[in-house]
C-alpha cells in the first residue's frame, strides 16, 4: 500500500531520495557517542555460561567500532517508500548497526563500579544485552526479502527482551545505592559517574527502539498519517488529554480520586511527532502534578485546584505546560530530580518483578520519570524544564521541537 504523502515542509531534499549513507544532522549522534569504548570487564553470570570467549573477543572488538546515527530525514524517507530495496538497506544498516551500539552499552555496564556491575539485576542485564548481541552476530548477511521478513522477526524479539531494562536497572542502582550507605563508601563523584552513565544508557536505549520500532513498524499495516513510528499529524492536544485520562485512572486506583485537569490551547494543531515518546512524557508530567496536588489536598477542606495543562504554538517549538498548585519542590529538591532514583515516593521496585513481561504502571516511585522524560523530549532536539515556587506549585515546562525543522527552508528565502 503506498505510504501517505508527507506535508509539503516534510519533503526531504532530493539527494538524501535515494540513499543517505546516513548524514548527521545533529540529532542524537554527538550524544550516542558521548562515552568511548573502555576495557573488558566480566560479563554476567547467566552470559558467561553461554558466552563463548569468541564472542567475548566479537563485543570488545564491536565497542572499539563508532556508532553510526541517522538522520530523522532518511528514516522519514525510506519510511516514506518502503519498497522491498529499502527495508534491504535498512535491515542491513541495522544489522551492522545495531549489534556495534548493544557492545557500546555492554562495555559500559562492565566498566561501572565492580559493586554495581555484578549487582544481580545489572548481571541480568547485560545477559540481555549479550543475548541480544549474539543474535544479531550470528544473523547470516541479508541478502534478500525472506532475509529481511527473518531478521525483522529477530529484531521483534530483541526489542521485547528488553522490555523491562529500566526498572531492572533502576531496581540495581537502588540495591547498590543501599550497600554505599550502608558501607559510607557514598560520594559525590560516584553519584555524578553512575548518572552520567544512566543518561548515556538510557539515551542510546531510546534511540535503539526508536531505530528498531520504525524498521519492524513498516511491516505493520499502515497507519493513516504515519511514517513508520512518526505522525506526520500528531496532535500534541489529543496525545496530551489521553495522557492525563491514564494518569488520572492511575491516581484513582492509588488514592481513590483524582483532581480535575483541564486541557487547554489550540486543539486543532497538528506537527510531526513520536506520539509514544509524547504520551510518556506528558503521563508522568500528569502524575507528578496529581500526586503533589492530591497528597496536598487530601485532607484540606477546600476543593483541590485543578492542574492546568496548555498546548502552546510557536514557529521553532510546540511547548506543553503542566501547571499546579501541588505545593512546589523545595530548591535543595529541586537540584536532584533529575537524578535517577531521586523520589519521595515508596519505592515500588521492591514488589515488581522484572521477569514478567509488562511492568505495573505505577503514579510514582521509580524516580526515573524526570530524567527519562528529559531524555526523550532532547532525543528529538527538545527540551524539559521544572520551574517550582516552594508553597505553591509547580509547572513543567516541555519544548518539543518540529521534527525535520532544521533544514526546513525558511519562508521568502527561496
Ligand atoms: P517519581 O515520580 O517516581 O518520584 P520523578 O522523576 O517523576 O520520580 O519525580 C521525582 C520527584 O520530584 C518526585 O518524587 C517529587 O518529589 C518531585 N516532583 C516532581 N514533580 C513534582 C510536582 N509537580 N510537584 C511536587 N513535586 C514534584
Ligand atoms: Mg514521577
Amino acid at each position: 500500500a503506498a505510504a501517505p504523502p508527507l506535508p509539503p515542509q516534510w519533503q526531504p531534499p532530493r539527494h538524501l531520495r535515494v540513499f543517505p549513507g546516513f548524514p548527521l544532522a545533529g540529532w542524537g549522534s554527538a550524544r550516542c557517542n558521548a562515552l568511548a569504548p573502555g576495557a573488558a570487564g566480566t560479563l554476567s553470570r547467566r552470559s558467561y555460561q553461554v558466552m563463548t570467549a569468541s564472542l567475548r573477543a566479537e563485543i570488545q572488538a564491536a565497542a572499539l567500532k563508532k556508532q553510526t546515527g541517522v538522520s530523522l530525514k532518511y528514516l522519514l524517507d525510506f519510511g516514506t517508500q518502503p519498497l522491498d530495496r529499502q527495508m534491504l538497506l535498512s535491515a542491513r544498516f541495522l544489522h551492522g548497526e545495531i549489534p556495534v551500539r548493544l557492545a557500546h552499552r555492554l562495555m559500559d555496564l562492565n566498566n561501572l563500579p565492580p559493586k554495581l556491575s555484578q549487582e544481580p539485576h545489572v548481571r541480568r542485564v547485560k545477559g540481555w544485552y549479550a543475548d541480544s548481541f549474539a543474535d544479531f552476530r550470528s544473523f547470516p548477511p541479508i541478502k534478500d526479502n525472506m532475509d529481511v521478513l527473518r531478521f525483522t522477526a529477530m529484531l521483534r524479539a530483541a526489542v521485547r527482551r528488553h522490555n523491562n531494562v529500566v526498572p531492572a536497572i533502576a531496581k540495581g542502582v537502588e540495591e547498590y545505592k543501599r550497600e554505599l550507605e550502608r558501607t559510607g563508601e557514598s560520594s559525590q563523584e560516584l553519584e555524578s559517574e553512575i548518572q552520567h552513565f544512566l543518561d548515556t544508557f538510557f539515551l542510546s536505549r531510546i534511540a535503539i527502539r526508536f531505530l528498531a520500532g520504525h524498521h519492524i513498524s513498516m511491516f505493520e499495516p499502515p497507519r493513516p498519517d504515519h511514517i513508520g513510528l512518526v505522525h506526520t499529524r500528531c496532535s500534541p492536544y489529543m496525545i496530551a488529554s489521553d495522557a492525563v485520562s491514564a494518569a488520572r485512572a492511575i491516581c484513582f486506583r492509588e488514592y481513590g480520586g483524582a483532581p480535575q485537569v483541564t486541557v487547554l490551547g489550540n486543539t486543532g494543531l497538528t506537527m510531526a511527532y513520536v506520539p509514544s515518546h509524547l504520551h510518556h512524557m506528558v503521563f508522568e508530567l500528569v502524575k507528578n502534578s496529581l500526586r503533589a496536588v492530591q497528597e496536598r489536598y487530601s485532607e484540606a477542606d477546600s476543593e483541590a485546584p485543578p492542574i492546568q495543562v496548555v498546548v502552546a504554538e510557536g514557529l521553532e517549538d510546540v511547548t506543553i505546560k503542566v501547571s499546579d498548585q501541588g505545593g512546589g519542590i523545595s530548591r535543595s529538591g529541586l537540584r536532584r530530580i533529575w537524578t535517577y532514583l531521586y523520589t519521595t515516593a515508596r519505592s515500588p521496585l521492591p514488589d515488581v518483578d522484572i521477569d514478567s513481561s509488562n511492568m505495573p504502571a505505577v503514579l510514582a516511585g521509580y524516580g526515573c520519570g524526570l530524567p527519562l522524560s528529559r531524555l526523550y523530549a532532547r532525543y528529538f532536539s527538545g527540551d524539559l524544564q521544572i520551574i517550582s515556587m516552594e508553597g505553591y506549585g509547580t509547572d513543567a515546562y516541555l519544548h518539543l521541537a518540529r521534527l525535520g525543522n532544521d533544514e526546513e527552508p525558511l519562508p521568502g528565502a527561496v
